[in-house]
């Protein structure tokens, strides 16, 4: 059987279709280039916006229109967080909990083809879930995303994420012992650890970030650790110290700020204010002068008046960001914030997205330029094929 996989979203979503593709290759499943070649088409979905839904929708679509003979598989946040919805007559329809049940589908329909589409959407149970893991993903031979943490306590209110991925959950230790001297013995030399709120790693196990971190760089082979997306209320000063301890860690944080305007962090149900986050942000430049700050921020939510957005343009301005991630709000469905008044308007957001990737862009350029004439150590991925 042929099949071939097309992802959306998060890098976590990305680790996860990669693990999928290895253990569909353990049971003998060839990967497929083209649509048209693959008996299997799987697509692992995102619901953080509508925009991302549609576009699900759209590839749905097309690949039934360009194969129909193909059996195609949805899985992911969407059906996850939205069970009820048309799911555009796929054959198989599962969530983020239930990675396992798809394959088990995908081995049967090996053998004998489903007369009738099949759904399987098990809802989170909060305390009772654990941490499924998935084998790691091998984009290059040199970098591997190792997901070591699932689902998101904080509920922010513009946020779906909650609902498609339930409670927080982490990696046991000593599975994440074992996975790291796997990926070591395959010749990787950086791990990126990810997790949907990566900060929260641990708390259900009585261990933390600082720990995992700790793990990795003790493997001789590990030459490197790097963190994904960090929510800045999990950061502590014991953590940070640790982390500086550890000469194997990468100093670059990507901190989710998503406004600087205290007002709007509180809608937002945020749990911090621009005050702590700065504090934050001067505290892992005492221990890393060298550290690349990055983040991502919300333009647009609703009752972010001119007052409001040019407070964030301040903050990011003082932060001096290595790079932000600039998103115009986008309302959905199921979310607090898309009931809420004072909805601002699409033009208005579209200018302000347009005017702070601007600053932003202009502030990278200034974090880069400070490198121009130094010597550093660069991990090698790979060639780039027009110019091998
Ligand atoms: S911390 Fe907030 S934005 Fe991040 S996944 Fe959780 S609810 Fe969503």
């Amino acid at each position: 059987m042929k099949i071939k996989i097309f992802t959306f979203g998060c890098k976590v979503n990305q680790a996860e279709s990669s693990g999928l593709q290895q253990l569909f290759s353990a049971q003998g499943m060839e990967q497929a280039d083209r649509v048209e070649d693959a008996d299997l088409l799987i697509v692992n979905s995102c619901a953080v916006t509508d925009e991302s839904v549609r576009k699900v929708r759209q590839l749905l679509r097309s690949i039934q229109r360009k194969n129909p003979d193909a059996l195609i598989a949805l899985t992911g946040c969407w059906p996850q967080a939205f069970p009820d919805d048309d799911f555009c007559g796929a054959d198989y329809v599962t969530g983020t909990k239930d990675r396992d049940a798809l394959l088990q589908w995908a081995v049967q329909c090996m053998k004998l083809r489903p007369l009738a589409s099949e759904t399987c959407i098990t809802p989170y149970r909060s305390a009772k879930d654990v941490f499924s893991p998935l084998p790691c993903a091998d984009t290059t031979k040199t970098r591997a995303f190792l997901k070591i943490q699932d689902g998101c306590n904080q509920f922010c209110s513009y946020c779906i994420i909650p609902f498609s991925r339930g409670r927080c959950r982490s990696m046991p230790l000593e599975r994440l012992e074992t996975e790291v001297e796997n990926l070591a013995q395959q010749g990787f030399r950086e791990i990126v650890l990810t997790g949907i709120n990566l900060g929260f790693y641990g708390t259900d196990i009585g261990c933390d970030l600082a720990d995992a971190v700790e793990i990795c760089a003790a493997h001789p082979k590990i030459l490197r650790v790097r963190l994904g997306s960090l929510e800045p209320e999990r950061i502590t000063n014991e953590m940070l110290g640790r982390f500086a301890a550890c000469e194997k860690f990468c100093p670059q944080f990507h901190l989710s700020l998503q406004s600087g305007s205290d007002v709007i962090l509180k809608r937002m149900n945020r749990r911090y204010t621009a005050a702590e986050y700065e504090a934050l942000a001067a505290a892992i430049r005492s221990l890393f002068p060298d550290a690349a700050l990055t983040t991502d921020v919300i333009v647009g939510f609703p009752s972010e008046h001119e007052a409001e957005y040019q407070e964030t343009v301040r903050f990011v301005r003082k932060i001096g960001f290595a790079k932000v991630h600039v998103f115009p709000y986008s309302k959905r469905a199921g979310t607090k914030a898309a009931d809420m008044e004072d909805q601002i308007p699409q033009t208005v957001k579209i200018q302000r997205s347009a005017d702070l990737t601007r600053i932003a862009n202009a502030l990278r350029r200034s974090h880069l330029s400070k490198y121009v004439g130094r010597t550093l150590c660069v991990l090698v991925e790979g060639k780039k094929r027009q110019n091998a």
